[in-house]
């Protein structure tokens, strides 16, 4: 099932994001992660994909793992900037040769050093042209991309953000997924000021449930997101007491998505961690709310 067509219905739903396994020794316990987290039936499932690409063959495996064995529709991820076109190619035959219908475009991070290489020799600059690739693939695949409501953090300014993003969803991006966030009001600004812009596909919010102090400094490094005041009081609180920690980090994620459902932000994905009691509980504090 192609995730876009899901999130045209407008039902109030979550989908949850894994991760592979990086290392051999791991697979079994992440794929046994997953399979819990498949049960709990969310909308779609996505599966991330490593930056270097040591993890690709996982990321198709589990994907195939969670459409196959549980009927749950799967978005694997792909990423280009450190790849050739030839590798490219080749992960999308393996995509569609494991019947994957669902990607998810992107560029990847930097790594380091590579922000003073010269761009001109590179074989995918921008997730935009990995979109046009898939496209021209001959598979027909549903395409998501990234978007960022805090702003890309190599943009100079939003403006400028939003104009690639316009590009990448012209395209071809069927459905777009946010970075994480922990103030609402900074994705409702972000959605009007796209669709002012005329980027008219799906948007799915991105919300990371916070559940230990750890967490915290880790995803502001990974995703530089605001952290309200309120949210940092709850920190300074309850940090230090992982059971009360954990329980006030899945409240907020609650809080926040049912204020985005209540504001007709009708899909929420929820970066789970492979955590399937996190995403157990969320999915619990909404179950006389989804597919509302
Ligand atoms: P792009 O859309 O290419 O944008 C990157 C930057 O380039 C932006 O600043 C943009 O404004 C700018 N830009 C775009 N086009 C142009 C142009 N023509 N000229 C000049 N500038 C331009 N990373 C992983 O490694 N694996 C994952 O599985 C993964 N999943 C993710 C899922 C989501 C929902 C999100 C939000 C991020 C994910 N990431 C993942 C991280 C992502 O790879 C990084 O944020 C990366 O830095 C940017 O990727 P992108 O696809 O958004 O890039």
């Amino acid at each position: 099932m192609k995730i876009v067509d899901i999130l045209k219905k407008e039902e109030l739903s979550l989908s949850f994001e894994v991760f592979p396994p990086k290392k051999e020794a791991n697979f079994e316990s992440v794929k046994h992660a997953t399979e819990e987290i498949a049960q709990l039936k969310p909308a779609f499932m996505s599966v991330t994909y490593g930056a270097g690409g040591g993890t690709s063959a996982y990321t198709v495996e589990i994907a195939r793992n969670i459409k196959q064995g549980y009927g749950v529709p799967a978005l694997a991820h792909l990423t280009c900037v450190s790849s050739t076109k030839e590798t490219v190619r080749e992960r999308i035959q393996a995509m569609q040769a494991a019947g994957i219908e669902n990607v998810m475009a992107l560029r990847g991070d930097l790594q380091p050093g590579m922000e003073n290489e010269d761009r001109s020799t590179w074989d995918y600059r921008y997730a935009a042209e990995l979109v046009r690739e898939l496209r021209e693939s001959g598979g027909d695949f549903c395409i998501g991309g990234a978007c960022y409501p805090e702003v890309h953090p190599e943009s100079a300014n939003q403006k400028e953000d939003i104009a690639h993003l316009k590009a990448k969803v012209e395209a071809g991006c069927d459905f777009l997924t946010t970075q994480m966030f922990f103030d609402n009001d900074l994705l409702y600004n972000f959605l009007y000021k796209i669709r002012e812009a005329g980027i008219m596909v799906p948007v799915v919010a991105g919300i990371m449930p916070i559940t230990n102090a750890k967490q915290v400094e880790r995803a502001i490094h990974l995703s530089g997101s605001h952290m309200p005041q309120r949210f940092k009081s709850l920190v300074d609180k309850f940090g230090n007491d992982p059971a009360a920690m954990r329980q006030a980090g899945i409240a907020y994620a609650t809080d926040q998505i049912i204020d985005l459902f209540a504001n007709n932000v009708t899909n929420v994905h929820v970066y789970t961690m492979n955590k399937p009691d996190v995403a157990r509980q969320i999915q619990q504090n909404l179950s006389d709310i989804l597919g509302k």
